[in-house]
């Protein structure tokens, strides 16, 4: 009987491994995606006006970006 109950301790030990070891890889898969990731689209700052918006829909300017439809972008 007690052999069992040594097996049973043994399987449960072996399988909070594989668990933990299971977290660790997932955790460290998590951390190196980057967090623009769910969105798609990376997100730029209007130099102009600090409103933040996608950055295919800004205007590249020297120094950074600006809202491309707005009176940001200078002419
Ligand atoms: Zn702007």
């Amino acid at each position: 009987m007690s052999k069992i109950i040594a097996w049973l301790i043994l399987i449960f030990i072996v399988l909070f491994a594989l668990r933990m070891i299971g977290l660790r890889n997932a955790r460290k898969r998590r951390a190196e995606t980057p967090p623009n990731d769910k969105s798609g689209a990376p997100m730029v700052r209007c130099i102009r006006c600090g409103v933040f918006l996608p950055r295919a829909d800004a205007a590249k300017v020297s120094g950074g970006y600006a809202c491309a439809d707005g009176q940001c972008v200078p002419r």
